[in-house]
């Protein structure tokens, strides 16, 4: 399985620990959330129907999970030790 280790971003080039990013947001999902906790209690069906509606959006948002480059958000991360992330190090830091 994945190993979490160092990424090249190829868009910035920073080198570092992929961020993780999620689509959609977190305070859409909490108004989901109070939104059937208070519609429940006028109308158990129309609680019951924003319930799923939050549970479909949170499963959503999860499985939408991305990584991306921590410097500038872009998710064009390559393994830091594949031969073209070496590359693109070696050209930046010829030194190092
Ligand atoms: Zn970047």
């Amino acid at each position: 399985m994945y190993n979490p280790s160092l990424m090249l971003c190829i868009a910035c080039g920073s080198l570092g620990l992929p961020a993780k990013h999620y689509k959609g947001s977190i305070a859409l999902e909490a108004l989901l959330l109070i939104a059937s906790i208070f519609g429940a209690f006028l109308n158990l069906l129309l609680g019951g129907v924003l319930f799923i509606v939050f549970v479909v959006y949170c499963v959503w948002r999860l499985a939408s999970k991305y990584e991306a480059c921590g410097s500038c958000n872009a998710a064009q991360l390559i393994p830091a030790n594949s031969p073209m992330a070496q590359q693109l190090i070696n050209r930046t830091n010829p030194n190092s």
